[in-house]
């Protein structure tokens, strides 16, 4: 669309910018009790951790707002995290660039490696935010066709088709691949992503963008550490958002090779991270334990979900995420309201084309629950 016959303020809109939807985030609870008048909430939306964040983190980030100057800037090089990410997965700080969000990092891989004439390759019904920094970037994105519905690995990545497609066009710079993935759940086998990358030209950059690595068994785990050292085309991204449960505070980071990261600390804010956020994740870290108890919890809730719902008649795809996405074989527009005017919010697919498809966030056994309850009733309605 062009939009500068509008105004001619908006005549040098940059290419792509102009025709970007912006990114639909699930509804905020204080939204859901303005708009319905009910007081008691539950979202399951945004695949938070419904356990909150370590209460280690939220006692030293009291003391530390007592303690230190907020009115000073942040440490911009991030040291002392970075030095600690870098002892936890036993590699050099260098290979480290941490952003407000790894949302960030993908940005930064935007801006680095896409540009007008680039193609960036991803999977239908992937994470929202690729299609974005593509098209903002105005490069080309190139959509791979998701497995069928009759596969095993419902709507997942079909690796196979990525190769083809790499075969087939030039210019590919950038693949993102989220693995497990958001919004289906769904994950590829370990073997198959790693010879994938082994058959990716060694100048288009892979993005293994891991925001639930920390939910997913770890038989199945990709051991991506070890393959970023192997593939200097790699970037791996991990957050704090998920199992870590600080969503809000926006603590990402990837792992690549010094000189991608190099490249990603061009373009980076100075202070892109603040300091509380640095702080707190630091100290989140330190509590692997929250982290095992925030997964347990996931897993046993997951699975009674599960249950309930097949029981429903309801069909799920494989997830080994904090969420479940359900298939109701109907357009899930009506379904998503009347649950909204029950308290519940979950996120519809439509945005992502698959509208007759709710992403349900695992919570805790009393929103569970509460779901299950304000489910079925609207399903007997
Ligand atoms: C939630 C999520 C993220 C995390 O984004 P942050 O900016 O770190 O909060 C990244 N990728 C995928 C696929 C996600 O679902």
């Amino acid at each position: 669309m062009s939009v500068s016959a509008e105004l001619p303020c908006l005549t040098f809109v940059a290419n792509g910018i102009a025709g970007l939807r912006p990114y639909e985030p699930g509804m905020p609870i204080d939204e859901l009790r303005r708009q319905m008048g009910v007081d008691d909430v539950v979202k399951l939306a945004s695949n938070e951790n419904p356990s909150g964040p370590s209460p280690r983190v939220i006692d030293a980030v009291r003391s530390y707002i007592n303690e230190s100057s907020l009115a000073l800037y942040p440490d911009g090089g991030g040291f002392r995290l970075k030095r600690k990410l870098a002892e936890f997965h036993d590699i050099e700080p260098e290979r480290i660039t941490l952003g407000n969000g790894s949302n960030d990092i993908l940005e930064f891989v935007s801006r680095v490696f896409l540009a007008p004439g680039r193609i960036a390759m991803f999977s239908a019904y992937a994470f929202a935010v690729y299609p974005i920094v593509t098209q903002a970037q105005g490069a080309r994105a190139l959509v791979i066709e998701a497995r069928s519905a009759h596969d095993s690995m419902t709507l997942g990545h079909d690796l196979a088709a990525f190769s083809r497609a790499l075969d087939e066009h030039e210019g590919v710079s950038v693949v993102f691949i989220a693995n497990p993935n958001n919004p289906t759940g769904t994950w590829v086998q370990a073997s198959d992503l790693e010879a994938f990358i082994d058959r990716v030209p060694a100048q288009t950059i892979v993005v293994l963008d891991e925001a639930y690595y920390e939910y997913q068994d770890p038989a199945l785990r990709v051991d991506s550490r070890r393959l970023m050292e192997q593939f200097p085309n790699l970037v791996v991204t991990r957050t704090f958002s998920k199992a870590y449960g600080l969503a809000g505070l926006r603590v990402g980071y990837s792992l690549s090779s010094p000189v991608v990261a190099d490249l990603f600390n061009r373009v980076r804010q100075p202070f892109n991270m603040n300091s509380i956020a640095l702080f707190a994740a630091d100290v989140a870290l330190e509590d692997q334990d929250h982290v095992r108890r925030s997964v347990a919890l996931n897993a046993s809730e997951k699975t009674r979900l599960r249950n309930q719902l097949v029981q429903l008649g309801i069909r799920l795809l494989p997830s080994q995420t904090n969420f479940l996405t359900a298939g109701f074989g109907r357009d899930c527009s009506a379904l998503h309201r009347a649950l909204l005017e029950r308290g519940i919010i979950v996120r519809p697919m439509g945005s992502y084309g698959l509208p007759e498809y709710l992403r349900i966030t695992v919570g805790t056994v009393r929103q569970n629950d509460r779901f299950l309850e304000a489910l079925t009733a609207v399903l007997d309605a």
